[in-house]
């Protein structure tokens, strides 16, 4: 698997790759299970239930880091943060930053681009009560530091959502950027920053699960602050 994500040449085959992955036993017994059992709302539906490959501009300048994908989200529709409530307050965020040509995600053939911009997760299969295991964090791993290479060029800026996207960004400036990561590491909160040398600037900013927005610990103008500011130090007009 490490092997198949280093080959990977652009993100046409990365995407081709990742969501042929089996490595995890656990979590693919989970997304193939909730495929087939699916939620009342979606029987009509044929879930994806493989790996979510990331999605976006191919040139980004922001990256946005996320955990994994939902159970009957991208694990049903096949596109990251695309059929559930976290993307709907996500895509409605970015559109009002002007990077996404819509406020709305809700399936893979709905017409979404992000301009300047693109969005993955840490681990690529939905896991059980959105927890993966530290395990299947850093076997998932290579598929995003590949990513991560790939549109290294033009990265500027990440915004990690959420405490594991933070603290996954770490290994990834180790083995893509050849930088040690900080010691001790910073901490995860809203809006923290963090700067390296010749390395993308670092944003931390509350996860969009509805634990978070239901209860108005992240509001839509805290995520306005963070995407203007994730402009601002990308050079995104
Ligand atoms: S979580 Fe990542 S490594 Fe594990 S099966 Fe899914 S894509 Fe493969």
């Amino acid at each position: 698997m490490v092997a198949r994500a280093a080959r990977a040449t652009d993100l046409a085959d990365l995407d081709a790759a990742v969501a042929d992955c089996f490595a995890c036993p656990r979590l693919v017994d989970w997304r193939e299970e909730v495929a087939r059992t699916k939620r009342a709302a979606f029987r009509d539906q044929e879930y994806w239930g493989r790996p979510v490959p990331g999605f976006g501009d191919p040139a980004a300048r922001i990256a946005i880091l996320g955990l994994a994908p939902a159970a009957h989200g991208g694990n049903r529709t096949g596109r990251i943060f695309t059929g559930d409530r976290s993307g709907d307050v996500l895509f409605a965020a970015l559109h009002r930053a002007g990077l996404a040509n819509q406020p709305t995600s809700v399936a893979a053939d709905d017409g979404l681009t992000l301009r300047q911009t693109r969005i993955f997760a840490a681990v690529r299969c939905a896991p059980p009560d959105n927890k993966p295991t530290p395990a299947e964090r850093d076997t998932c791993a290579p598929w995003l530091h590949r990513e991560v290479a790939l549109i290294r060029p033009t990265l500027q800026v990440v915004v990690a959502l959420g405490a594991f996207a933070w603290a996954a960004w770490w290994p990834v400036l180790r083995d893509v950027y050849g930088h040690r990561p900080p010691s001790p590491r910073p901490s995860f909160g809203h809006g923290a920053h963090w700067s390296g040398t010749a390395v993308p600037e670092l944003l931390g900013c509350y996860h969009v699960s509805q634990q978070n927005t239901f209860t108005g610990r992240l509001t839509p103008e805290m995520l306005d602050d963070v995407f203007a500011r994730a402009k601002r130090l990308a050079g995104v007009d």
